[in-house]
């Protein structure tokens, strides 16, 4: 029923036939059509009109994710997700899926740092009942010892499957918590073990009471509808819930520091060796350090991405796995979204026999070279209309255009600066790109993560030592 996602920003391959596509769309410019309206108690309402299907994408965004938790209650903004599926004196529980099933469409929900959201896909014309269900739950759901504990056990269930017995998620969980020692990023989204085995039942009321509230949500549709069709039933059914005191949200900062952070393990799970690092970089929102954004420069590091290893074409890829052989995949990824600051990614499987070490070596010749002799104008300008295409043809999906404008409005975007992407990519130069490789691909403040099957692989790459 609930899905969890870990968002890293990786971006599949687009054909020709869709470049040529691009650059006819990129003559025209291209915005979505969109419409913004607010209700008395604060409920935000975006309506994306496509009318290109009789469905239609009812979603309701929180602004709160397990960015928000506090040590030793990590997992709960999850652990209410679950329990919204709970239900209502109205809606008991299994009613509202069976009855979103018995009219043709699907709900579902997410978890992630930065927010928590729901949504169901319906007929255009089942509009009004999805609402009367999410409009009850955000203030009526029915809570209880009897329904909290039986979850807490699906949770930790959930948990020990996904993470615990998985030796990469296992690790990637504790590179988020030396990367980020400060940032609450560094807690899992799902919690850790003690916490969920320990949080009560009125920790997630608590939790449910203190964020759950129109004032603190977005309403995004999209579909065959527009705002002057929707605003009746969002006012007849979200408009009665109360406008709450909700606690401004706390901005957590990692200082800066100094020294590089390597975390090498070597567990006998695992087959295949993981090479990472990661750089610490702004993102819209956040610089790093809590230092104030400058604009343009998180469109920036996302064109960087794509010209260090976006695919094939890229450096990472035409270096490594081409010219140097030296590995099977080579790639590097940056979220632009997020509260906080970011992290610029370079991922790296090397080819078996190929120790880490040499990795180690290779990236950051490469890198340095980026960085003494920059981009070219042909690569930038490749990586401007391929990104552009990515996004254009990504948002022939009504749903991905939901998910990017929740994640834009929980990080505190203004709708109104949605598309400002377009104009900063259009603008960028390659003096800009090099500057800021120059500024953030720098080695020592960024962390070291390598997963290997045994120490071989891993050449004079020490193994960190337990805690
Ligand atoms: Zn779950």
């Amino acid at each position: 029923m609930t899905a969890q996602l870990l968002l890293r920003g990786k971006r599949g391959a687009w054909g020709a036939l869709l470049l040529v596509g691009a650059l006819m769309v990129w003559e025209k410019g291209w915005t979505m059509d969109m419409e913004h309206f607010k209700l008395e108690n604060g409920l935000n309402v975006v309506v994306v009109h496509d009318g290109r299907a009789p469905v239609v994408t009812h979603s309701i965004w929180y602004n709160v994710g397990s960015m928000d938790e506090q040590e030793g209650k990590t997992g709960l903004a999850h652990m209410t997700e679950h329990l919204m599926f709970k239900g209502t004196e109205r809606y008991p529980v299994g009613t509202m899926d069976k009855m979103v099933q018995r009219k043709g469409g699907m709900m579902n929900a997410f978890t992630s740092y930065d927010f928590t959201a729901y949504y169901q896909k319906v007929p255009v014309t089942e509009l009004a009942p999805m609402m009367d269900i999410e409009s009850d739950r955000m203030e009526n759901l029915k809570l209880s010892d009897e329904v909290f504990l039986p979850e807490r056990k699906v949770v930790a269930e959930e948990r020990k499957l996904r993470t615990d017995s998985d030796p990469t998620d296992r690790f990637f969980e504790q590179v988020m918590r030396r990367h980020y020692q400060h940032h609450t990023y560094g807690h899992p989204i799902i919690g850790w073990g003690a916490d969920i085995q320990n949080y009560t039942f009125g920790d997630a009321l608590d939790w449910y009471e203190r964020h759950y509230a129109p004032n603190n949500a977005t309403l995004i549709l999209a579909g065959n509808v527009t705002a002057a069709e929707v605003k009746p039933l969002v006012e007849q059914y979200y408009g009665r819930l109360k406008r709450e005191d909700v606690p401004a949200r706390a901005q957590p900062v990692e200082p800066l520091r100094e020294g590089e952070i390597r975390f090498v393990r070597v567990d006998p799970q695992v087959q295949v060796v993981s090479w990472n690092r990661w750089y610490r970089t702004p993102s819209a929102f956040q610089g790093v350090a809590g230092a104030e954004v400058v604009p343009g420069e998180a469109t920036g590091l996302w064109v960087l991405a794509e010209i260090l290893g976006g695919g094939a074409s890229a450096r990472l890829y035409q270096q490594l796995v081409m010219e140097q052989q030296l590995a099977d995949s080579a790639s590097a990824s940056y979220d632009v979204v997020r509260v906080g600051e970011s992290t610029f990614d370079i991922s790296v499987q090397p080819k078996d026999g190929v120790p880490a070490d040499k990795i180690s070596a290779a990236v950051a010749a490469l890198v340095d070279e980026l960085k003494s002799g920059g981009v070219t104008e042909a690569e930038l300008a490749r990586a401007k209309v391929s990104l552009k295409a990515d996004e254009i043809y990504a948002r022939d999906d009504p749903f991905i255009s939901v998910y990017r404008l929740g994640m834009w409005v929980t990080a505190g975007g203004k709708l109104e600066d949605f598309n400002r992407w377009q104009d900063e990519l259009a603008a960028l130069t390659v003096a800009d790109v090099n500057r800021l490789a120059q500024t953030y691909l720098t080695t020592d403040t960024s962390t070291l993560a390598v997963l290997a099957g045994h120490t071989a692989q891993l050449g004079s790459v020490a193994v960190t030592p337990e805690q």
